[in-house]
């Protein structure tokens, strides 16, 4: 089948290349985003906000979100290395991409081989946040609450190779106490069950956690990057760093990828429909109201976007090592 859709891709490269036109127009169908989370969480509302900019630049073909969760975004991210490569199945991926060749035994893709680069979208700073009834209103309170109820406290994130379970996973390890995980197809339905009072606490993206923050229906202890955040909401909140968490230091990228074989000028297409989303006066808007940085620089290119990947790879590895956690 790959054997079938790379020859194909070439027929299709070929044609663009000699500038034919109607049989590999690009997109002629509606394109297809997986998102490897559960729908109503952070990385699915990136993909929802970006395939409603990116739909004009793209011919105004419809852009369908599919939701592949479990197993920490690597069944979504397996669902799109095994798609057709044309085009109209992309991946909308984070940080995991990079961290799950760490945390994974057997894992059915290779993030830098398996996927065409489109293009980076945003970096977006994490919150730590608790149930509304926590006994603890600031990081100092929530410290002592911690080591008061060892081996009674749970952690709500999105699987093994999440962004919410890295975090867990440094968090737990820079203050020494261990938290009972409880795995979610995504952090949207995670932070239902956090509202709910069902799990303690949470790491999770400010796209997520903001609105929640705002209305009082989470308590919101530090912020996970090396510097405060500027969004109203978020900026009296410390980073993990001043709460006493030294050298505490997460943030979530997001990027845009394509099966690998993907031919060039369609990944082209897709890489320069993103570049004008990403300068889309909305997208930004709404994007940056929820704490996201939009990305400008050379990473917005495909090329160098797979060399950032590639050192997050290098640079997550030993720190995932060093915890010592795995899965299969
Ligand atoms: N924020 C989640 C995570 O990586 C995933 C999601 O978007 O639901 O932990």
């Amino acid at each position: 089948m790959k054997i079938l859709q790379t020859a194909l891709s070439a027929v299709a490269a070929t044609a663009f290349a000699l500038g034919s036109t109607a049989a590999f127009a690009y997109p002629d169908k509606p394109v297809t985003i997986v998102v490897p989370f559960a729908a109503g969480g952070p990385t699915d509302k990136v993909a929802r906000d970006l395939a409603e900019a990116m739909r004009g630049p793209l011919g105004n073909q419809p852009i369908v979100i599919e939701n592949v969760g479990g197993a920490g975004g690597t069944l979504g991210a397996a669902r799109v290395a095994k798609a057709a490569n044309d085009g109209h199945t992309l991946l909308l991926h984070h940080i995991g991409l990079a961290t799950a060749p760490a945390l994974y035994r057997s894992l059915s893709f290779k993030p830098l081989e398996d996927f065409e680069f489109a293009g980076m979208i945003n970096e977006v700073p994490m919150t730590l946040i608790g149930r509304s009834t926590l006994p603890a209103n600031n990081y100092a309170e929530l410290s002592k609450w911690l080591n008061d109820n060892k081996g009674k406290i749970n952690l709500a994130n999105a699987g093994i190779g999440a962004a919410s379970h890295l975090c867990g996973l440094l968090f737990q390890q820079a203050v020494q106490i261990d938290m009972a995980t409880i795995p979610y197809k995504g952090t949207g339905p995670a932070m239902t069950d956090l509202l709910g009072g069902q799990v303690d606490l949470m790491c999770d993206q400010t796209t997520n956690t903001t609105s929640q923050i705002e209305s009082g229906k989470v308590k919101a202890f530090a912020v996970t990057t090396s510097k405060r955040l500027t969004t109203p909401a978020l900026r009296a909140l410390p980073t993990l760093d001043e709460a006493g968490v030294k050298g505490f230091n997460v943030s979530v990228w997001h990027g845009l990828y394509a099966p690998k074989g993907t031919p060039k000028a369609v990944v082209d297409k897709v890489n320069a429909a993103l570049k004008t989303a990403l300068k889309d006066p909305e997208f930004v808007k709404r994007q940056e109201a929820l704490g996201a940085v939009i990305v400008t620089d050379a990473r917005t290119n495909g090329a160098d976007h797979k060399k950032f990947v590639e050192a997050e790879i290098a640079k997550w590895a030993p720190v995932i090592r060093a915890a010592g956690q795995y899965a299969d």
